[in-house]
């Protein structure tokens, strides 16, 4: 059983920087979140903090303090944003628990009664669509 050390050349870091593209919906000094571009539901989105770490695991438990509210009021805003009926808060921790981007990071999925969840990491979304989603979460946050 072995965990490999953090890698700051993952591609949330490279969103963090600016180097690739996202559809950003909230930013503040410690943390980021943006559109998921494999939603499992309509307005999946990710919640990740500026600081680096594996995962939830490794992560200093100060940066845990400022992502939480951040957490919360994006499950708020979702949920309204996309008049869901509950939502999903995930979080993975190493491959065997299902993690693919090894940057700490939230899932945050509005879920709506009879809908079922599509596959983790599977079919790419639309950009325009992705564009759409960000703009209804901040509509929604800004309300
Ligand atoms: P994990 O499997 O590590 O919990 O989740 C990683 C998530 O990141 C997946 O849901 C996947 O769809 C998403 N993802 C992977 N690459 C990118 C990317 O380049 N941009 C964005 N916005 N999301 C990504």
């Amino acid at each position: 059983m072995t965990t490999q050390a953090y890698d700051e050349n993952n591609i949330f870091v490279k969103i963090l920087k600016g180097e690739i593209p996202s559809h950003k919906v909230y930013e503040d000094e410690h943390t980021l979140a943006f559109m998921d571009v494999m939603p499992q539901a309509p307005g999946h989105l990710l919640v990740i903090p500026k600081t680096g770490s594996r995962n939830l695991l490794d992560a200093d438990p100060a940066v845990l303090l400022n992502m939480v509210p951040v957490v919360q009021k994006l499950a708020v805003a979702a949920k309204q944003a996309f008049e869901a009926d509950g939502v999903v808060v995930a979080q993975f921790n190493e491959p065997a628990a299902g993690q693919t981007v090894f940057h700490l990071h939230f899932h945050v999925i509005p879920r709506r009664e009879g809908e079922p969840l599509k596959p983790h990491s599977g079919t790419m979304e639309d950009q325009g669509v992705l564009a759409a989603h960000a703009e209804k979460l901040r509509a929604a946050l800004a309300s």
